[in-house]
């Protein structure tokens, strides 16, 4: 079989991609090594539509984020996708916190998130009367969806415009026959084995994405591809629906390994806490929460929600961060690469795709759609 592109993966990445792709191309193939779509990082996350404080200005974290962040919420509203842009407090507990948010708000601003404002205690606590802080950022451009209906909002549209949707289909390697030309191996889960051909390839895999991208002949250390899986539990509240309506999150640590633990609101106003950043050396797709780790998360809560009682929250569920950033390492951005320089024409990798990737979406796949055009 002779496939004119193959995406993999059927994250909401791959099926962004997808969707753009086919609006105007034929022949794509998505693979996916679970039986349905959406089922990996994509449905363990926040859902959280960030507004591009966090990351330098001119990274592509940054500029795929604040991009991303319009063409979602135009996205959602003309396709009935439910969000809502709840807004998001980051907030400082400490006066040392106060001068973190002043460089933080002024990153936004050179970021081009102009509409942040600096509240006083009395102000958070006037928006979420549950709420104990020193000041606070305010960002009224972020917002939560419902990250399942978007996913099936793509594989319909993608769906409609032709595209092949294979499933329970693992990617064993990839393997350049000339450049422009790849074979695909393939496993079924009875063990099975096969091999296509295709023209484009984009490499969407999520947590597998340096592990396909080593087996085409790329050295993933000296490119820089080389993911590391850091975990992200997430503890629910116990607390009446909508007690908090705002996305809450403390100043983020220096490193950068997670955002801090927050209080998540989802669209029906459940809580949660989370997600805290543990280093998975083993790299072992390990979704349990451990109870253990439930006293950490309740502390860094307090500090800002006083009236939060350990017998409040109760393990959640965990999702896996596919970072390039290693234990100490600094901050890293995404990596979308067309692969020309490296001897694979019409190759994209796509690595290191954690938060803001959820947001950034449909920025990527037309940051994609650009670099194969
Ligand atoms: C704890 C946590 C919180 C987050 N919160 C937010 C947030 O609030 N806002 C935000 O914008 N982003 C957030 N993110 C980031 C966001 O969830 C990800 O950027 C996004 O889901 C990545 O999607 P993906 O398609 O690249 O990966 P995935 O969803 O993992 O999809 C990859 C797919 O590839 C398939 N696959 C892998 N290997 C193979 C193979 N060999 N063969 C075939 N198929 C394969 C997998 O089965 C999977 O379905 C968060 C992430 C985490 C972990």
């Amino acid at each position: 079989m002779e496939v004119e592109t193959t995406i993999i993966g059927a994250g909401v990445i791959g099926l962004a991609i997808a969707a753009a792709l086919s609006k105007q191309d034929q022949n794509i193939y998505v693979i996916e090594s679970n039986a349905t779509f959406g089922n990996e990082t994509s449905r363990r996350n926040n859902e959280v539509i960030h507004a591009g404080i966090y990351y330098p200005k001119d990274s592509l974290k940054t500029r795929l984020c604040v991009e991303g962040n319009r063409l979602l919420r135009r996205l959602c509203e003309s396709n009935q996708i439910p969000f809502r842009m709840c807004g998001k407090l980051i907030v400082a507990t400490s006066e040392e916190d106060v001068i973190q948010l002043e460089a933080l708000a002024a990153r936004a601003k050179d970021n081009g998130v102009k509409d942040l404002d600096l509240l006083s205690g009395a102000e958070c606590r006037k928006m979420e009367p549950r709420l104990r802080a020193v000041a606070a950022l305010y960002s009224p451009s972020s917002g939560i969806i419902d990250s399942q209906c978007l996913i099936r909002h793509f594989v319909a549209q993608a769906g409609m415009n032709g595209v092949t949707f294979v499933y329970q289909t693992r990617i064993e390697k990839v393997v350049k026959i000339i450049p422009g030309q790849y074979a695909i191996y393939v496993v079924y889960p009875d063990g099975e084995k096969e091999r296509f051909t295709t023209r484009r390839l984009i490499n969407a895999a999520g947590l597998d994405a340096d592990r396909i991208a080593a087996s085409m002949g790329l050295d993933i250390d000296q490119q820089g591809y080389r993911q590391y899986f850091w975990k992200g539990e997430y503890f629910s509240v116990q607390w009446p629906l909508s007690t908090i309506r705002q996305l809450i999150y403390p100043v983020p640590e220096p490193q950068m390994t997670g955002l801090g633990v927050g209080v998540i609101t989802d669209l029906s106003g459940r809580l949660r806490l989370g997600p805290n950043a543990i280093f998975m050396p083993n790299r072992a797709m390990d979704h349990t929460v451990d109870p253990g780790r439930l006293e950490d998360s309740f502390n860094a809560a307090r500090r800002y929600l006083p009236s939060l009682r350990r017998e409040d929250i109760s393990p959640d569920m965990a999702g896996i961060r596919p970072k390039l950033q290693g234990p100490g390492d600094p901050l890293r951005d995404f990596i979308i690469q067309e692969e020309s320089a490296n001897g694979l024409p019409g190759v994209v990798n796509l690595a290191g795709i954690e938060s803001p990737g959820l947001t950034a979406c449909i920025a990527i796949a037309n940051h994609v759609k650009g670099l194969i055009a």
